[in-house]
């Protein structure tokens, strides 16, 4: 794909990926010009062992746009500025205004028993399509193609930042989780340290690997593919499923079937049929109930520190906060308090529901 930097007018960047080259020319452009730097900090929790990010410049968020302003839609002639200014592009990445991690952050106070550090990384927001009406599962195949090629940019580009040691790619869509903009979109938070979930992943893992020379969701997947009851939907190179150990009633994860580690690493093939995996099951979602069904996707895979991590293995996951089509799943004492999920539903059943509203194309 081709790419294309701006400058916006507070310094952030803005990237826009097309199929086609360009011509078109820029309403902003300010490439001179230097974001100012932000306090954000990371200070250590001694007690769990794990850091917590404190943006308070998120706090005074002071945009007070119009009721119909949408700041991911393409900005018209002679309306407000959005965060895009040009009508003609596939995929848009662009800065977060009030970035948790950024590049340009100045070093915090010290103290002598507390730790914390400058919360150094990047917070960006991907716009799916320049069509305020549209969603992931509506997209088209060459659309969600597209937007697997401005990931992989993305993961490869964040990546190669020296201290960046961890690109998350995820989405939240849909109110329940408390998104107020319905323009299709997700963020990439790039983590100057391996947040606390991938790296219990990658410990059992890596254990598993050196015990039993093999890498678990190889295994996972063959278990599966034999077990045949959890598959949701799947393809020639991609399978989706809900695991033995969901946590959520129709907490799905999506496998490649190639042993590789990061979504750089899929050819073309592979992209288109991730593609068609993508759309198929979240037709699978919004078909259960007849509504646009919400859920946290988000993206493991191998950290960008350098080391080895040949034991990994790519997925995808996807947590739908619903229990059942009226009633939502909260956090509450035992989860928040203990860490310990309660689930109520069994992986089986769920996985039959969402099955039956597989179209032909994709059926087990
Ligand atoms: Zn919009
Ligand atoms: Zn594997
Ligand atoms: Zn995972």
């Amino acid at each position: 794909m081709y790419k294309q930097y701006l400058r916006k007018s507070d310094g952030r960047y803005l990237i826009l990926y097309w199929q086609k080259p360009t011509t078109v020319s820029l309403l902003e452009n300010n490439l001179g010009v230097e974001s100012s730097p932000i306090n954000n900090e990371l200070r250590w929790n001694p007690v769990l062992e794990e850091w917590v990010g404190v943006a308070t410049q998120r706090q005074s968020r002071t945009f007070f746009p119009p009721d119909n302003f949408c700041p991911l839609c393409v900005t018209k002639e002679g309306e407000f500025i959005t965060e895009i200014p040009l009508a003609n592009y596939e995929v848009a990445v662009f800065q977060n205004k009030f970035p948790a991690f950024t590049a340009n952050c100045v070093e915090p106070i010290k103290d002598d028993f507390y730790l914390n550090t400058s919360a150094q990384g990047e917070c960006e927001v991907v716009v799916y399509s320049p069509d305020h009406q549209a969603t992931l599962a509506n997209l088209s195949i060459l659309e969600i193609e597209n937007l697997i090629e401005a990931w992989k940019d993305r993961f490869a580009e964040l990546g190669a930042q020296e201290h960046v040691k961890y690109v998350y790619i995820f989405e939240n869509k849909g109110r329940e989780i408390g998104v107020t903009l319905p323009h299709p979109h997700g963020q990439i938070y790039a983590f100057p340290f391996i947040p606390p979930i991938p790296e219990r992943e990658l410990r059992a893992v890596e254990k598993h690997w050196v015990k039993y020379q093999e890498c678990l969701f190889c295994k996972i997947l063959e278990k599966e593919t034999t077990h045949q009851e959890r598959i949701v939907i799947e393809n020639e190179a991609f399978l989706a499923f809900i695991p033995f150990y969901a946590r959520w009633p129709y907490e799905t994860h999506i496998y490649s079937k190639r042993h590789v580690s990061a979504i750089t690493d899929f050819n073309f093939k592979e992209c288109n049929l991730l593609a068609r995996l993508l759309k198929g099951l979240l037709d699978c979602f919004d078909k259960l109930w007849q509504k646009p069904f919400p859920y946290i996707m988000l993206m493991h895979q191998r950290p960008t520190d350098g080391k080895n991590y040949d034991f990994y293995h790519f997925h995808i996951e996807f947590y739908p906060p619903y229990r059942t089509q009226d009633k939502l799943k909260y956090l509450a004492g035992v989860e928040a308090g203990c860490g310990v999920f309660l689930n109520d539903s069994q992986a089986e059943e769920k996985a039959k529901e969402l099955r039956k509203n597989t179209s032909g194309e994709n059926m087990v």
